[in-house]
């Protein structure tokens, strides 16, 4: 089983998890609603997601992951 590192409770399973994906930004209200909700760069290499410790703490933290590799980065 793969662990995830919780700020609070430590490298847990990641069954107790719940990953939102990348934080959206404040949506510019100039800009397409649907493209600030839905929107993703999807990109390849570390980047930056929401993850809640649903089973757990149930703290939302950001998290590191390489999408290339699926590693966890600091
Ligand atoms: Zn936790």
């Amino acid at each position: 089983m793969r662990l995830v590192p919780c700020p609070d409770c430590g490298p847990r399973e990641q069954n107790e998890f719940v990953c939102m994906g990348e934080p959206s930004p404040h949506p510019d209200p100039a800009a397409d609603l649907a493209d600030a909700l839905y929107a993703r760069t999807n990109a390849k290499g570390p980047v930056d997601e929401m993850w809640w410790h649903k089973f757990g703490c149930r703290r939302w933290f950001r998290l590191g992951r390489d999408t290339a590799s699926n590693a966890f980065v600091p």
